[in-house]
């Protein structure tokens, strides 16, 4: 096909469905050429019962859609599937994801193909949102960016000349994993002193659960009291405002080494902007400034020009848009 037709049917097909799988959630939406969410579901994942149940809801969510749509299905480019895991986009093979029990070696995009009879597209999730930013959002028209999630655990993706990163093995852009204290607490990848295991959600409430255990806090502490898990990341922030000393000092670490690991990146990459979504963006401004502090006082200058830092502007929605966006990638 030449790049005539080829550019043709790009401009007569304005539509894509974008799935974000996640470990609790799915999301899905219709989404347009120019990133307008035209329908949205949202539904738990339930990833205990397996993957062909997962898979199952994933379809039954892709016809509603579609039925509630005046699209028809002869609209659609095609669908496109962020994941959390290792997987390999050139054959639409999931290798493995840690929060999915079950998904080993699934061929994804033909089981969806197969029902659907459009092109299926696969991507890491981390890499979709940041396409997502990059299409639709705060990094439109950005060349060179690297985005970072900031959730229950870190992820990152990265974009060079305006395309997804991908590396040798279809693995870059683990930065949650990268190191910066070789004798830091335990990671969930099982190595010591992983960013993810010192500035993630998950990192700052295993942190403060060793550190109630080794000081041996009085059992009135709020950590005592309840469940970790149910405690939000927006409560453990305002105890750290509110002075609380051991929060506070977790908290502040866990800024201070963001701020550590973005300055290496800066170091290394040269992006024009760092994106940073997810969870823990939701702490606004004061976050921003403490985070762009740390990066602009370590890194080298020469790489510190026009350098932007900032939060996505999609929100929940750069991994369904970014899927979706993967069918209008160029060549
Ligand atoms: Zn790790």
């Amino acid at each position: 096909m030449d790049s005539v037709s080829s550019q043709n049917i790009k401009e007569e097909k304005k539509f894509a469905i974008g799935v974000d799988l996640g470990g609790t959630k799915i999301g899905i939406s219709l989404v347009s050429s120019h990133g307008e969410i035209r329908e949205h579901i949202k539904t738990p994942t339930n990833a205990q019962q397996g993957k062909d149940i997962v898979i199952r809801k994933i379809k039954h969510s892709i016809h509603q859609i579609i039925s509630h749509s005046e699209i028809g299905i002869e609209n659609i480019s095609g669908i496109g599937i962020g994941v959390p895991g290792q997987l390999d986009p050139r054959i639409g093979i999931v290798h493995f994801a840690p929060n999915l029990p079950g998904w080993k070696e699934v061929p994804l995009c033909r089981m969806i193909e197969e029902e659907f009879q459009v092109p299926v597209v696969l991507e890491n999730d981390a890499n979709a949102a940041a396409w997502g930013e990059k299409s639709f959002g705060i990094a439109q028209g950005v060349k060179d960016m690297i985005c970072l999630t900031l959730g229950t655990g870190i992820g990152g993706g990265l974009i060079f000349d305006s395309k997804i990163y991908h590396g040798n093995n279809f693995a870059a852009g683990e930065i949650g994993h990268i190191m910066v204290n070789k004798n830091g607490p335990l990671c969930n990848c099982g190595n010591f002193g992983c960013l993810e295991a010192y500035s993630s959600a998950s990192g700052i409430k295993n942190r403060i659960s060793r550190r109630v255990k080794e000081l041996k806090i009085d059992d009135q502490n709020i950590f005592y009291q309840k469940d970790l898990n149910k405690i939000s990341l927006a409560k453990i922030f305002e105890l750290a405002r509110q002075g609380n000393p051991m929060v506070k000092d977790i908290v502040d670490e866990a800024i201070e080494y963001l701020g550590v690991g973005i300055a290496s990146l800066v170091n290394l990459l040269n992006p024009e902007m760092v994106v940073l979504v997810g969870g823990l963006t939701n702490e606004g401004d004061t976050l921003l400034n403490q985070v762009k502090d740390i990066v602009f006082h370590r890194a080298l200058k020469s790489n510190l020009v026009n350098l932007k830092i900032v939060f996505g502007k999609l929100k929940d929605y750069a991994g369904v848009t970014g899927a979706a966006a993967l069918l209008w990638q160029s060549d």
